[in-house]
């Protein structure tokens, strides 16, 4: 089976599998300086994790990309330009309100569906979209159902899945998510990589047909990097993480966040839980499924670039209290215009403190000064806690503040509202 690659969550597999294609949803990897000749300066480290990653050696028939932010267009434009892959700029248009934006959006899935026959794809009827759909819904709804048992790396990693090709019966993710025993938590910051097993799957835009046997995320969570400490999903301050779409390395930061006694009880990153699509309705599914799978996605999915992006409010709104999330860890890429613009109204809006993380991709101090952090938000939380109230300030060393609050820490800020 022919196989699309693609990175954006406002592509719906269940379209490139209703025509008879593998849909790839892509896990990349940090470019590096010393490994893979240097980053573009200017250009935010997943644009560039994209870039080097779009070779005709992947494997990928196609390489489906979307308009939702400035680096993505120029990632489209120059993979187009090298001629190195098929590659398809869908437009989604960043305006929400309107039925002319959701037939725009409609309209766009009707042309990637001419792409993917032109690749080697076929038209699909009504009732083969709405089973695929269906046994789509069927999979994430199982895989949101045990958020609870699994650790934040699994939980990420059975996500991930989900966007991928799902077989007949659903069996190749239902058997990746499968609660383990014990969690596996590195006890090396997240710079270190990936596990030794997920680093086999990554590295290069795969192309990965889950028929085959590849591994389950819980198999990938067992490396002999890890140490078998136990710890359950349930212990730990939780928090919520926040942002744009996590490279197959930066998911040692959950693992860093639990082992300094965080718990990531909402993945509010664009590779997260956050940007899964709404359920279907199944009378509209019945009748016209391309309609339902345009209301779960272009009608449901909240995003930062969307105009205006008050459904993303709407929905932390939602899911920061239904969690009891403490504290957001706002994580963010360097040259991303989009999440750093939102870091201001997010401070104002947000009721738990905000953690401003800024990653610089393969950047030497980056993973020290995460850790820093990380240390000196989770301590702060912890004695919030212990005080059975929330700080009102934050006070330097110098100033003899019990607990000793880093510099780092003052980047965060306060609601004090009641
Ligand atoms: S992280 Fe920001 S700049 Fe990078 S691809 Fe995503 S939205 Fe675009």
């Amino acid at each position: 089976m022919k196989c699309v690659a693609y990175v954006s969550p406002m592509v719906p597999p269940e379209w490139i599998t209703a025509h008879g294609l593998a849909p790839s949803w892509q896990q990349l990897r940090t470019v590096r300086r010393d490994r893979d000749g240097g980053t573009v300066r200017g250009v935010c480290p997943y644009a560039a994790a994209v870039l080097a990653t779009a070779t005709a050696e992947s494997g990928a028939a196609a390489l489906v990309l979307t308009t939702t932010c400035d680096q993505m267009r120029y990632a489209a434009a120059m993979v187009e330009r090298g001629r190195s892959l098929p590659v398809f700029l869908m437009h989604v248009p960043a305006t929400w309100q309107t039925s002319a934006a959701r037939q725009l959006y409609r309209d766009e899935l009707l042309r990637l569906g001419r792409f993917l026959v032109q690749i080697g794809g076929a038209v699909p009827g009504a009732e083969t979209l709405a089973r695929v759909a269906r046994r789509y819904e069927a999979v994430r709804r199982q895989v949101v159902e045990r958020r609870a048992v699994l650790g934040a790396r699994e939980f990420a990693l059975a996500v991930a899945e989900v966007r991928g090709f799902i077989d007949e019966g659903g069996t190749n993710v239902r058997a990746a998510i499968t609660p383990a025993r014990n969690i596996s938590i590195p006890t090396r910051i997240a710079s270190e990589g990936p596990s030794l097993a997920l680093r086999v799957s990554i590295g290069r835009l795969s192309c990965r047909n889950n028929k085959s046997g590849n591994e389950s995320p819980r198999s990938k969570v067992r490396s002999p990097a890890c140490s078998e400490t136990a710890q359950t999903p349930s212990a730990g301050i939780p928090l919520a993480l926040l942002g744009g779409p996590l490279l197959a390395d930066d998911h040692g930061i959950l693992d860093t966040i639990e082992s300094l006694g965080g718990r990531i009880v909402l993945d509010a990153t664009e590779s997260g839980e956050r940007t899964l699509p709404g359920p279907l309705d199944e009378a509209r599914l019945a009748q016209d499924p391309l309609d339902a799978l345009v209301d779960a996605y272009f009608g449901s999915i909240p995003d930062v670039f969307r105009r205006p992006n008050t459904a993303m409010y709407d929905w932390l709104g939602r899911e920061l209290p239904s969690r009891g999330v403490r504290g957001i860890v706002f994580r963010r890429y360097l040259w991303c215009d989009l999440w750093h613009a939102e870091l201001q109204s997010l401070r104002e809006a947000s009721p738990v403190p905000v953690l401003d993380l800024d990653a610089a991709g393969d950047e030497q101090s980056s993973a020290n000064r995460t850790l820093a952090r990380l240390e000196a938000f989770l301590e702060m939380l912890s004695g919030a806690s212990s005080l059975g109230k929330r700080p009102s300030s934050i006070r330097r060393e110098d100033d003899g503040a019990a607990g000793g609050c880093r510099d780092d820490a003052c980047l965060l800020r306060f609601d004090h509202r009641p």
